[in-house]
C-alpha cells in the first residue's frame, strides 16, 4: 500500500530517525523530522556497520555514498592485554563483505542528504517536551507549539519522550562499567581491522576511520562508582591512561596520543514492552537501548526503520500495521540486547587460570575451526531485514 499523503512526524535526526524518514518518504509519506539540536551533527566517534545494517542502506539506495566514506573491515583481532593476538575473526569469510568502520558524522551526513533528497523536511531547534498518543497523535514542543500528524515516530534515543508516553518511566540499571571514547591519529598506519585488547576487568577496542587517517578508541572498565549516562561528558586523558597502565606497549602508544576523551556510564534498560499505541511508534534506542559490546545499536535502528516503513505499507488499520512492526522486530532486538549484555564478561576475565582457559579455547577455535567461529555470528550479520 502506498503511504501517499500520510502525514508523519519523526522525533530525532539521529541514525534511526533519518533512515525511517527516507524510507517513509520514498513510499509516498509526507515526513517532517523534529530535532532538538541547532545543527545536524554527531559526537566525534566511530561506529561499525555490519552487513545486516548495510543491507538496509543498500535497499534505500545509500550504499555507494556509504562505501565512499567507510573503511571496509577485514578482520577482528582478539588480543590478550599484554601478550598479543589470541584469535582472529576473518571478516572476509562473511557471506557479505559489507562490513564498514565509519565516523558517525559521515554516516549522519549521508542519511540526512538521503532524507532531504527524498523530500523530507528537517526542522532544527525543535525540542519535544511531550508526546500525546490519540486518534490524532500530537507532539508538544518546549516552545509551546503543538503539532499533529497521522503518525508520530519516536526515534529520540536513550531518553525518549515517545517511549515514556507509551511505557511510563523505568529506571535504568548501572552495569558497574564505564567507557571512554576518543579519536586519535592513526600514526602507525594500522590496517583495516578492529582490535580488542582484553585484560582483567577491562578491554580496549580500536579500529581505523576516514581512509585510515584516524583510529577510533573505546575503552571499557568495570568499577563500582556511578558515572552519568551521557555520551558527551569530558574526562581527563590522564585518568584513561591510569586505568590501563598495566596494558602492553601497543595500548600505551595509542593512549599516549589521546588529547580529548569522553567518559560515560553503561546502563541496562529493559526492552520497551510497548512499541506503539494510538498513532505513535518507537524505534532504535528509544525502544531497545543496548550495551555497545556487539556493536549493533545503530544496525538495529536501521533494521527497525526499514521494518516500520514496510509494515506501514501493508494492509489493514494503522494500529494493526504497527502491531505487525513490533511483532516482526521485538524478538530479534531482545536477542541482540541480551547477547550484548552477556558479552563483556568474556573480555574481562580477571582470574588468570580462567582467562588462560578462555583464551586457549579462542586460540584453538581460531586455528582449527575459523569457519565455525565466524558462523556463530550468522544470525546477526547474515540477517537481511529487507528480504524478510
Ligand atoms: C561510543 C559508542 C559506540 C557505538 N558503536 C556502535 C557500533 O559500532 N555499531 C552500532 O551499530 N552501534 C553502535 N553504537 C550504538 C548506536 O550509536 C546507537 O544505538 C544509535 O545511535 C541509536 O540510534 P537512534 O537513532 O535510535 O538514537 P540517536 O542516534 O541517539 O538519535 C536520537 C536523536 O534524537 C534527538 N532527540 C532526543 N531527544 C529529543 C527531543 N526531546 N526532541 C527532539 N529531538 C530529540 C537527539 O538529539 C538525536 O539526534 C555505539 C554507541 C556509542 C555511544
Amino acid at each position: 500500500m502506498s503511504l501517499q499523503g500520510l502525514k508523519c512526524l519523526v522525533i530525532g535526526a539521529g541514525i534511526g530517525g533519518l533512515t525511517v524518514a527516507r524510507a517513509l518518504a520514498l513510499r509516498g509519506a509526507e515526513v517532517t523530522v523534529l530535532e532538538q539540536a541547532e545543527a545536524i551533527r554527531e559526537v566525534g566517534a566511530g561506529l561499525q556497520i555490519s552487513p545486516n545494517g548495510f543491507a538496509v542502506l543498500r535497499a534505500l539506495g545509500l550504499d555507494e555514498a556509504l562505501r565512499a566514506v567507510g573503511v571496509q573491515g577485514e578482520a577482528v583481532s582478539l588480543r590478550d592485554y599484554r601478550k598479543g593476538e589470541v584469535a582472529r575473526l576473518d571478516l572476509t569469510r562473511l557471506d557479505s563483505r559489507d562490513y564498514y568502520f565509519l565516523h558517525r558524522a559521515d554516516l549522519i551526513e549521508v542519511l540526512a542528504e538521503g532524507a532531504r533528497a527524498a523530500g523530507v523536511r528537517i526542522r532544527l531547534l525543535q525540542r519535544v517536551a511531550k508526546v500525546e498518543p490519540g486518534a490524532r497523535p500530537a507532539v508538544h514542543l518546549c516552545n509551546g507549539a503543538v503539532l499533529e500528524a497521522d503518525l508520530v515516530v519516536g526515534a529520540d534515543g536513550l531518553h525518549s519522550k515517545a517511549r515514556q508516553a507509551l511505557n511510563g518511566t523505568t529506571a535504568p540499571f548501572f552495569t558497574r562499567q564505564v567507557a571512554w571514547r576518543a579519536v586519535i591519529p592513526n600514526t602507525e598506519a594500522r590496517g583495516p581491522e578492529a582490535r580488542v585488547h582484553m585484560g582483567p576487568m577491562r578491554h580496549v577496542v580500536s579500529y581505523p576511520l576516514r581512509e585510515g587517517r584516524l583510529l577510533n578508541l573505546v575503552a571499557v572498565q568495570e568499577r563500582a562508582a556511578w558515572t552519568a549516562e551521557s555520551w558527551s561528558q569530558r574526562d581527563d586523558p590522564l585518568s584513561l591512561r591510569a586505568a590501563f597502565e598495566d596494558f602492553g606497549p601497543e595500548v600505551q602508544t595509542m593512549l599516549s596520543r589521546v588529547e580529548e576523551v569522553y567518559l560515560w556510564g553503561l546502563f541496562r534498560h529493559p526492552v520497551a514492552p510497548k512499541w506503539h499505541a494510538d498513532g505513535v511508534a518507537i524505534l532504535g534506542d528509544a525502544a531497545h537501548p543496548t550495551l555497545p559490546f556487539m556493536a549493533q545499536g545503530a544496525c538495529m535502528a536501521l533494521e527497525d526503520a526499514w521494518a516500520l516503513a514496510e509494515a506501514l505499507s501493508g494492509e489493514g488499520a494503522l494500529e494493526a500495521r504497527l502491531s505487525a512492526y513490533q511483532a516482526r522486530r521485538a524478538g530479534r532486538a531482545k536477542r541482540v540486547v541480551d547477547a550484548a549484555s552477556g558479552n563483556a564478561w568474556k573480555y574481562h576475565l580477571s582470574f588468570p587460570p580462567l582467562r588462560w582457559a578462555a583464551h586457549g579455547v579462542l586460540r584453538a577455535g581460531g586455528r582449527f575451526a575459523p569457519e565455525r567461529m565466524m558462523r556463530q555470528f550468522d544470525w546477526i550479520y547474515g540477517h537481511d531485514e529487507t528480504a524478510s
